[in-house]
């Protein structure tokens, strides 16, 4: 049986279908679980409590995709100018889904940009609002409009006895950026495996899980066009089965 895997989607703001609002996620996650033989199936984002369980039984994996800021609120922080377009419901939903996962499963992770961000704020750590205001002297890793995604932007070097590493096959690689915000402290349970060359944390995962893997770069943007990062999306995969 190939391994059903849940993809955190969004609220699409930028359209309406006859009239109706859209939620929306980008087909290059969807297209990189499917081609990697997943079964991809989008979650909106406006789950319920109640509907988390039962999401959970059902579900072999899950994609945490990239989207808007989460509420500084959610660790412990007062927002600064920076942060813009939070989405409460998406951050309720996402939370809850992932705290669950975390707590009661050994469902495996695969979390991308907000998803690693989410994983990190609802393990207890916290975020820097804004790079570029919080960590002068730091690589621009800001997403750059017209910039096309699979561009490779700065380098990341790996823990070479992570998990990522170990799937990867490596420890340097060359990786997109589209994130102003970046993990200050780690949550419980995580580790940072991976860096950019200013120091900015691009990967986290959780040594005593047998698969929560979460990077700030894109990957699923990366694959059409470079090889080197299907093994995060073919080893989810082959963990969920
Ligand atoms: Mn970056």
């Amino acid at each position: 049986m190939r391994p059903l895997i849940g993809i955190t989607g969004r609220k699409d703001t930028s359209a309406r279908l006859l009239g109706s609002p859209l939620y929306a996620v980008g087909q290059t996650y969807v297209r990189a679980i499917s081609h990697a033989g997943g079964v991809p199936i989008i979650l909106p984002p406006m789950m319920q409590p109640d509907d988390w369980p039962i999401l959970l039984d059902k579900l072999d994996g899950l994609l945490l995709t990239g989207g808007e800021d989460i509420a500084p609120e959610l660790y412990g922080q007062e927002a600064g100018g920076w942060v813009a377009g939070t989405d409460p419901e998406r951050d309720a939903s996402e939370m809850g889904l992932v705290q669950l996962a975390l707590e009661r499963e050994q469902l495996p992770i695969l979390a991308i940009c907000r998803g690693h961000q989410l994983l990190n704020v609802a393990l207890g750590g916290n975020l820097y609002q804004d790079i570029a205001a919080q960590l002068p002297n730091t690589l621009s890793h800001a997403y750059v409009p017209g910039r096309p995604m699979e561009d490779k932007v700065h380098t990341v070097t790996l823990e070479p006895d992570s998990k990522i590493s170990h799937v990867l096959q490596g420890t340097r690689y060359e990786v997109n950026s589209a994130h102003h915000q970046a993990i200050k402290e780690a949550g419980k349970g995580l580790r940072v495996v991976a860096y950019a060359p200013d120091g900015v944390v691009e990967a986290v995962e959780m040594p005593n899980h047998p698969f929560c893997i979460s990077v700030q770069w894109h990957p699923e943007a990366m694959v059409p066009k470079s090889e080197e990062m299907w093994p995060l999306f073919y080893a989810l995969v082959e963990a969920a089965k």
